[in-house]
């Protein structure tokens, strides 16, 4: 059985679903106002990874994101102007198409790196009724007040409100109180909006809706609680995302949800670890990030980044360097070169897949399931029950070794001849000749390595 660490509990629990063999698991997506980043693929390949867990266990997950495409709140911090807003000025395109275009490059991203796409992916600018409807229970049911600038809920109208972080409310307090927008109507610092009017510090705004209390746009908070609940019902099994969402936009969420249907709204809480930089968090505001483009412009395999992450507990800070991402890269290139020489797929090493899922199904211990996977590699089993047992590990892991596992390398006539020409001028001594024959070959996808015992022909792929 899966045991999982949760939040709310702050313990590692067995996961029990509402109802089995039903999983309703939602994560908060991107906000697309700049590019994804290395950091954020962090948690992605996080979720990935628990949804091929739940999937491998034999449950039918519904995995809901959503996609932050209104520009709000994410205020900058030089001018306090909204970040989607700026993002289009200063490029000369709307705030649609500052989002569409960001939206693109995150599923580029996710693609790249073999996340399975959530079954439903939800934008908040669809669901602007839904969010709407929401503002309104919550209105009928007590929780909201009214400014010139917004709609609040009114925290202390809800008393479990930081049950989540389990901070105390004074210590909310001060951090709420470096917000941007100052409304001087608000009650309580902590209060947060669900509906900002267009008027005043967001006149300029130009996403706006109509609403039974005026034209505006929603709080960041708000769509969660909507989309969430609209795809997967008033509670849900699982919710994710990084470990900054505790404390603010997931306490909210549980307040809006709760305090609108009087269910407990989430399950189990699940949150990752921050990928850092010198050991500070990645984050666009820092502009210490990396993408993914830049990851394979350095000639790196985007696998190599998700076998990197694999590397660390998922609740751990992970520090990226360029070292460390060399190291898995290696680490997937030795893999893939001894895979290739494996017989087709047999019966497998039960030992072994035991052993992988006790490691997974311990709060999703991803290192001891590499430690496992490399023991199997090493181990005496005929390579077709390594190849089997591989290749099962790997639907959770998602390294893409399917297309290695007993794909010996078959050398195209066109590079055999180049081969042979290289053999021919080595020999007579010619190595400028030689190097120069070497990347040509290397060019067609394959490298050479001269070893004392003779040559040998590698694939680059
Ligand atoms: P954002 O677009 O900033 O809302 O972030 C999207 C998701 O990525 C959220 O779940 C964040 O918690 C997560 N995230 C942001 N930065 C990092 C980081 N450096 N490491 C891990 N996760 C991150
Ligand atoms: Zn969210």
């Amino acid at each position: 059985m899966l045991k999982i660490y949760n939040t709310l509990s702050r313990t590692i629990e067995d996961f029990k679903p509402i109802k089995a063999p039903k999983v309703g698991m939602y994560s908060c997506g991107p906000t697309v106002y700049d590019y994804t980043h290395i950091g954020h693929l962090r948690t992605y390949v996080g979720n990935d990874i628990l949804r091929r867990i739940l999937e491998n266990s034999g449950y039918d997950v519904t995995h809901v994101m959503n996609i932050t495409d209104v520009g709000h709140l994410v205020s900058d911090e030089d001018s306090g102007e909204d970040k989607m807003e700026k993002g289009a000025r200063e490029s000369g395109r709307t705030v649609w198409e500052v989002a569409e275009f960001f939206e693109r490059f995150f599923w580029q991203s996710v693609d790249a790196i073999n996340i399975k796409r959530p079954n439903i992916v939800a934008k908040a600018t669809d669901h602007i009724e839904e969010q709407i409807k929401l503002i309104h229970k919550l209105e009928k049911n007590g929780f909201t007040y009214q400014t010139e600038q917004a709609i609040y809920f009114d925290i202390s109208k809800f008393t479990s409100y930081t049950k989540l972080s389990g901070q105390k409310l004074e210590e909310k307090e001060t951090g709420a109180r470096s917000d941007v927008v100052v409304d001087k109507q608000k009650k309580n610092p902590v209060d947060f909006a669900l509906w900002f009017f267009t008027v005043g510090h967001f006149e300029g705004h130009s996403m706006r809706w109509p609403s039974p209390w005026g034209e505006g746009f929603p709080g960041w908070h708000i769509e969660c609680s909507a989309m969430s609940m609209e795809y997967l019902g008033d509670s849900l099994d699982i919710h994710t995302g990084g470990i900054d969402h505790i404390s603010v936009h997931h306490t909210n969420e549980i307040a809006q949800s709760e305090a609108a249907t009087a269910k407990q709204f989430v399950k189990y809480w699940i949150h990752f670890g921050f990928l850092q930089v010198d050991g500070e968090k990645m984050s666009k505001s820092k502009k210490n990030f990396y993408r993914i483009d830049e990851i394979t412009e350095k000639g790196f395999d985007p696998l190599a980044l998700r076998y990197l992450f694999l590397t660390a507990h998922y609740r751990d800070k992970l520090n990226f360097t360029w070292e460390s991402l060399q190291a898995a890269q290696n680490a997937l290139n030795n893999l893939r070169e001894e895979v290739r020489d494996w017989d087709q797929p047999d019966i497998g090493c039960a030992e072994f897949e035991q052993k992988f899922t006790e490691a997974v199904n311990n709060d999703l211990n991803m290192p001891q399931a590499l430690a496992v996977l490399w023991d199997l590699v090493k181990s005496d089993y005929p390579t077709s029950a390594k190849a089997q047992t591989l290749l099962q590990m790997d639907k959770i892991l998602g390294l893409g070794l399917e297309q290695y596992v007993g794909k010996k390398i078959r050398i195209p006539e066109e590079v055999q001849k180049l081969i042979n020409q290289r053999e021919q001028v080595r020999k007579a001594g010619d190595f400028k000749t030689s190097d120069k024959l070497r990347h040509q070959i290397k060019k067609l996808g394959f490298e050479i390595e001269d070893t004392p015992k003779g040559t040998n022909i590698k694939s680059v792929l």
